[in-house]
């Protein structure tokens, strides 16, 4: 996971949340809340910005970073659309009826893959801080326009990272299992930096990439051991030059998947101390 810069909305998705919350609004208040006739509303409009989420997503998961060949995936609601769920006992349960009023909020959508948003991964998990409180949900009945109150949702204390909002590298890692082996036969795991890490690891089972992120990092320590060669034989320049192209190719390139776990693994295998005392570039914070 990385952090994203995904831009204005496009026209077409104002459009259709001014026509599909009206809509909503009405049938709030005309059939309630937990009628078919509501709930049958958010069943479309938010594909519209699909396109757009995919291209500047450079066709990845926005959680999981896998590409993806076509635009078939569904569009993710970060924030669910009609019940938030909370893991309450160790089972996750529906705890509200949030947050149906930001099913065409831009800043509410992402691309995700097919296993990142179904149900038995990010699904309608959204927990946050047992302390804190959700944003005011609309009263019902209900007028429209919706009051900006509502989608005043930063004082929330979610537990889940936001890629648009969050650095995921502040709180998500990925770490060699055994680092007493040679960085050739490493296998990768994903670790919390804190408990909002920790959550997001596990809403999203991210350790089931942890296959595929270490068949993509061993492309770049492949790459790292002709760097060490250079060095071991006395020749920095071709080091460094090796070394520059990993970081381009794997951490500044934004087609690249995985490019959190590479950031990590530039760091694991020459940590700051070393690249600092051998002139090596610093790897930059992957973004976009
Ligand atoms: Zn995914």
């Amino acid at each position: 996971m990385i952090k994203l810069y995904l831009g204005l909305e496009p026209n077409i998705l104002t459009t259709t949340r001014a026509n599909k919350l009206n809509e909503a609004v009405r049938l709030l208040n005309s059939h309630g809340l937990n009628s078919d006739e509501f709930k049958k509303v958010f069943k479309t409009g938010y594909q519209c910005a699909r396109p757009l989420l995919f291209k500047r997503q450079h066709n990845k998961c926005a959680f999981c970073e896998i590409s993806n060949d076509d635009c078939g995936s569904p569009v993710e609601h970060f924030r669910p659309k009609l019940g938030a769920e909370e893991k309450i006992g160790g089972v996750w349960r529906r705890v509200s009826t949030h947050y149906w009023w930001l099913a065409w909020t831009w800043e509410n959508l992402l691309f995700a893959c097919e296993r990142c948003n179904n149900s038995g991964s990010k699904g309608n998990k959204f927990p946050i801080r047992s302390s804190a409180s959700r944003v005011l949900a609309p009263p019902s009945p209900c007028s429209y326009p919706i009051s900006a109150i509502h989608y005043d949702c930063a004082s929330e204390e979610r537990l889940l990272i936001d890629p648009r909002l969050d650095n995921p590298i502040d709180h998500i890692q990925w770490i060699p299992v055994n680092r007493t082996l040679h960085p050739k036969n490493w296998q990768w795991t994903v670790a919390g930096l804190d408990d909002k890490g920790d959550m997001t690891i596990e809403v999203l089972d991210l350790s089931l990439r942890a296959d595929k992120v270490t068949n993509h990092l061993k492309l770049i320590v492949s790459q790292w051991v002709d760097a060490d060669i250079h060095l071991k034989e006395g020749r920095p320049i071709a080091a460094q030059a090796t070394w520059d192209r990993i970081i381009d190719s794997y951490i500044n390139n934004p087609e690249q998947p995985f490019r959190n776990a590479a950031w990590w693994a530039c760091n694991a295998l020459f940590p700051e101390a070393e690249r600092n005392r051998l002139g090596l570039s610093h790897p930059p914070m992957p973004f976009g």
